[in-house]
C-alpha cells in the first residue's frame, strides 16, 4: 500500500488529545490484536529472510484453528515465499475468490523511531511497530478471521483462498508466482488498499474502494559524445542537449483522462470540498474535456495523479571532470501513467518530446507491469457499501485510483477483478506506512474482525 487516500488527504491534522485504549472486547478481535502484536516482531524486511518464519507462525495459527495441514502451504522463492491458506467450498469447480495481503514490510532504523519498529508497543489507543498498518494490520484481522469462520465450519458458496505475498514492497516476485498459480480466480479481494478515512472529530468521513492504480515506468535518456577539453567547446554540449530535452518532458502536460472510477471518486469528494478546488472536482467529473478544471486539479498534488499520466525528471547526471567537456549525461524520467494507456504510447511521445535521435530513450523494466483499472462490479460496490452502512452509517463509498501500486496489478494484468477493501479506518494524517513511527489505532480492530466477517460472507 502506498497512499491509502490519494483522494481524501483533506483532513491531515494530528489531535493532540490522547485517544482512549478501545481494547479489543471480542475474542476474534482479542486474537487478531495477538497476531498483530507477535506479528511485528518478525523482521520481514528484504533481506533479513524473516518471511518463512511469519508465514510458519501463522500457518501454525490457522492450523490450530483447524486448517488441515495440507490446506496451508507455504511456496519458497529464494529469501522468502509467499502462504496460501484455503477453505473449499460448496461449488470446488467455481473459480476462487482470493484474499490477498502482504506479509513484508518496508525497511526502518531504529534509531530514527521512537521506538523499536520492532518490538510491537500498544500504547495511547495504537499499536506501533513497523507494519503496524502495512499490511500485518489487515492481514492480522483476515487471519483472525478465517479462524473464526473455521472454527464455525464455515462453508463458502465457492473456494476461498487466503494468500499473503512476501515481496510486496519490493520485487513482486511471490506476487507474480501467485497471480500465475491463481490465475483461475474470478475476484480477488485485496487487504492492502481500501480503507475507511475518519475525521478530527473520529467519525467517518468516506471509504475508499481501491479499483484501479496507475502504472509504473521510468524511462533513461542518455547522451554521449566524444567530450575533449573544457576550453575547446564545440557547438554540442551532452549535458546542455539533455538538460534541453528534460526541460521539453518536464513541460508537458498530458491530456486529462477520466474512467469511471476517477469520475465517481472525484464526484463524491467534489461534495465535500468547497471553494474552487471543489467546483473543478465537480465540472471535470462532469466533463473531462473541461481544461480549465482539469488545470485546477492539476495544481494540487493531491489530485494531479487523479487527472492524467505524469512524467517527470527524477534524476540527472553528467560529466565526469570539472574541466573536460562531458562524453555522456543520463537523465531518469519516471511516468506514472493513465491505467489503460499502453507504455508504448508514453514512450512515443517521450521519443517525440525528446526531439533529437541522438538521444537515446530506454525503458526501465523494474518488473512493474500494466494492468488496467477493474471495472465496477456491482456485486462488490453493493457488497462493500452494505458493511460499511453497518459499521459507519451514512458513509459514502467512493470508489478509488491509487497513485502508487499494490499487489493487485498482477492480477489486474490477467483481467482478474481486483478491489482494496481493507478494514482499517483511521484518519488519514495518521497514516504512516513506509514512514516514521507507523501506526494503527487499536479501535480498528474489533470492527475490523466484523467486517471482514461479514464481507467474506458476503462475496464468499
Ligand atoms: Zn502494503
Amino acid at each position: 500500500m502506498r497512499h491509502l487516500f490519494a483522494v481524501l488527504a483533506a483532513s491531515t491534522l494530528i489531535p493532540a488529545a490522547a485517544i482512549a485504549q478501545d481494547a479489543p472486547t471480542s475474542a476474534t478481535g482479542k486474537e487478531a490484536l495477538g497476531l498483530l502484536t507477535r506479528g511485528i516482531a518478525f523482521k520481514t524486511v528484504q533481506g533479513e529472510g524473516q518471511v518463512p518464519a511469519y508465514a510458519a507462525y501463522l500457518k501454525q495459527q490457522l492450523v490450530s484453528a483447524g486448517f488441515a495441514d495440507g490446506d496451508v502451504t507455504f511456496v519458497p522463492i529464494g529469501e522468502t515465499g509467499y502462504l496460501t491458506a484455503r477453505i473449499a467450498g460448496r461449488d470446488r469447480k467455481a473459480k476462487p475468490t482470493v484474499v490477498l495481503g502482504h506479509m513484508d514490510v518496508v525497511a526502518a532504523d531504529a534509531k530514527d523511531w521512537t521506538r523499536d519498529p520492532f518490538t510491537p508497543v500498544v500504547e495511547d489507543g495504537y499499536v506501533f511497530g513497523r507494519g503496524s498498518l502495512d499490511n500485518k494490520a489487515n492481514v492480522s484481522l483476515v487471519v483472525a478471521t478465517l479462524m473464526k469462520l473455521k472454527r464455525e465450519k464455515w462453508v463458502p458458496k465457492r473456494d476461498l483462498v487466503l494468500v499473503l505475498t512476501g515481496d510486496e514492497e519490493t520485487e513482486m516476485k511471490t506476487t507474480q508466482a501467485a497471480a500465475n498459480a491463481f490465475a483461475n480466480a474470478g475476484l480477488v479481494l485485496n487487504a492492502d488498499a481500501g480503507g475507511g478515512a475518519l475525521g478530527e472529530d473520529g467519525k467517518p468521513i468516506a471509504y475508499g474502494l481501491q479499483a484501479a492504480e496507475k502504472v509504473y515506468g521510468d524511462w533513461h535518456l542518455t547522451v554521449t559524445d566524444p567530450g575533449g577539453h573544457s576550453s575547446r567547446p564545440g557547438p554540442r554540449n551532452a549535458i546542455a542537449v539533455l538538460a534541453n530535452a528534460v526541460v521539453r518532458i518536464a513541460n508537458y502536460r498530458f491530456p486529462p483522462q477520466q474512467n469511471e472510477i476517477t469520475k465517481a471518486s472525484l464526484a463524491g469528494t467534489a461534495a465535500a470540498t468547497p471553494g474552487e478546488l471543489g467546483a473543478a472536482m465537480k465540472a471535470f467529473a462532469a466533463n473531462p474535456a473541461d481544461t480549465a478544471a482539469a488545470d485546477i486539479l492539476s495544481a494540487d498534488k493531491r489530485y494531479v495523479g487523479q487527472v492524467r499520466t505524469t512524467c517527470v525528471p527524477t534524476m540527472f547526471n553528467g560529466g565526469h571532470a570539472p574541466n573536460a567537456l562531458p562524453q555522456r549525461a543520463m537523465a531518469n524520467i519516471n511516468c506514472r501513467i493513465f491505467p489503460g494507456t499502453p507504455r508504448a504510447e508514453i514512450e512515443k511521445k517521450l521519443v517525440e518530446l525528446v526531439a533529437d535521435p541522438t538521444i537515446k530513450v530506454t525503458f526501465r523494466d523494474n518488473g512493474t507491469i500494466e494492468a488496467g483499472a477493474s471495472p465496477l462490479d456491482p456485486k462488490v460496490v453493493g457488497a462493500v457499501k452494505a458493511v460499511v452502512a453497518k459499521r459507519a452509517p451514512g458513509t459514502p463509498v467512493l470508489p478509488m485510483q491509487e497513485a502508487g501500486a499494490t499487489d493487485s496489478m498482477h492480477f489486474r494484468a490477467k483481467g482478474i477483478p481486483s478491489f482494496g477493501v481493507g478494514g482499517v479506518f483511521m484518519k488519514p494524517g495518521e497514516i504512516f506506512a513506509h514512514g516514521l513511527n507507523e501506526r494503527v489505532p487499536v479501535a480498528t480492530i474489533d470492527p475490523g474482525v466484523v467486517w471482514w466477517e461479514e464481507l467474506l460472507k458476503t462475496l464468499g
